[in-house]
């Protein structure tokens, strides 16, 4: 292998040890089919590694890690023991982040909450409380797609061509960044405030075709979701309950228990023909989830 991949031994040892980790992950999901297969990766493409162990914090703005020397950095640093840290780029930032063990909570909640992930809005809580979510990046993505329009005819390569190719990868970081902040306000709302949390389980094929999911959740994947909500309910000592994907939480009258036998999606008002309940239906489906965990 030396001889055919030289930059191999230019990096931290742990490095490759990390990267073959992450694929082993990649590939266990793939076969779970709780996502696609794993993508090849390549130089100059979301370009990032992780180092473990020695990674050291000299001070608030200056780090060690191994091969590479002291770093410093734009924001101030944690004053903690990292187990490992994750070094990434995005358009021509560099950013680090930090894994490092932290003593779980227990939760001082006892009741339960349903949650149904929707369209109109990013959640609808069985408590009515409902999460609107981000509507700002819908600008930033219109103006996204008219750069990219504007692009094509540039000549791939070229000064022009490369700076505005800078301005969309900002504009996708933009993005991303107001869609990742969403999700894990939701997501740290959910499990630090209840003691027990309802989700509907969803699949990825299932997801592709379910337009039912906002976009935030959408884009950001089921999996992301759920991956947020179970390390912190873990965190907060909050209990998770992920509820089959079958279960008819939208079809079922959450005041009599009787179910439909269809309801289309532009029906956003639950009528029950049964005891005569009229609910918003998603507020119908988040209770139903809630009464699913007990
Ligand atoms: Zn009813």
């Amino acid at each position: 292998m030396k001889s055919e991949h030289e930059w191999y031994y230019e990096v931290s040892k742990s490095t490759p040890q990390q990267a073959l980790m992450a694929l082993r992950e990649a590939w266990k999901r793939c076969f779970n089919k709780t996502a696609g297969h794993p993508l090849f990766k390549k130089k100059g493409k979301r370009d990032s590694f992780t180092l473990e162990g020695t990674v050291k914090i000299l001070g608030n703005n200056k780090i060690q890690v191994p091969v590479i020397g002291v770093l410093k950095t734009y924001e101030r640093l944690p004053q903690v023991k990292p187990k490992s840290i994750t070094i990434s780029r995005e358009a021509t930032r560099w950013f680090i982040s930090f894994r490092f063990e932290v003593e779980t909570q227990n939760s001082e909640h006892i009741d339960v909450v349903g949650v149904d992930l929707g369209v109109k809005s990013l959640a609808t809580f069985s408590t009515g409380e409902v999460i609107v979510g981000a509507k700002s990046y819908k600008k930033y993505e219109a103006k996204l797609s008219r750069m990219q329009w504007l692009n094509r005819h540039k000549v791939i390569g070229s000064a022009n061509w490369k700076k505005a190719q800078l301005q969309i990868a900002r504009l996708h970081r933009k993005i991303a960044n107001i869609r990742k902040d969403t999700l894990h306000k939701l997501t740290t709302l959910l499990a630090k405030n209840h003691g027990t949390v309802v989700i509907e389980d969803l699949n990825v094929s299932g997801m592709l075709a379910n337009r039912k999911l906002a976009k935030a959740i959408a884009d950001m994947s089921f999996f992301e979701f759920r991956r947020q909500l179970t390390y912190k309910c873990e965190l907060y000592g909050s209990k998770l309950v992920v509820v089959d994907r079958w279960f008819p939480s939208s079809k079922t009258c959450s005041n009599c228990g009787t179910k439909k036998e269809t309801l289309t999606l532009n029906e956003r008002v639950f009528e029950c023909s049964e005891c005569g309940f009229v609910i918003d239906r998603d507020l119908n489906a988040a209770i139903n989830l809630s009464k699913a965990a007990s």
